[in-house]
């Protein structure tokens, strides 16, 4: 699995993000969060996340 260096958006099997549409994939990712509902997640607010899915809290 890789992350989005964009967004933190965890990608699996592709080679650009399907959230954002970067290119910018990385291996070097820590932690992993899963947000259900961003609009009730701090969590996801604090990451500026608007959208729910698999996310890293830390990209390289
Ligand atoms: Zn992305």
């Amino acid at each position: 699995m890789k992350a989005c260096r964009n967004c933190r958006h965890i990608v699996k099997n592709a080679s650009k993000c399907p959230l954002c549409g970067s290119e910018e994939l990385t291996e070097k990712y820590f932690g992993f969060v899963v947000v259900i509902d961003p609009e009730k997640s701090e969590l996801a607010k604090s990451l500026d996340i608007k959208t729910p899915g698999e996310y890293a809290l830390l990209v390289e």
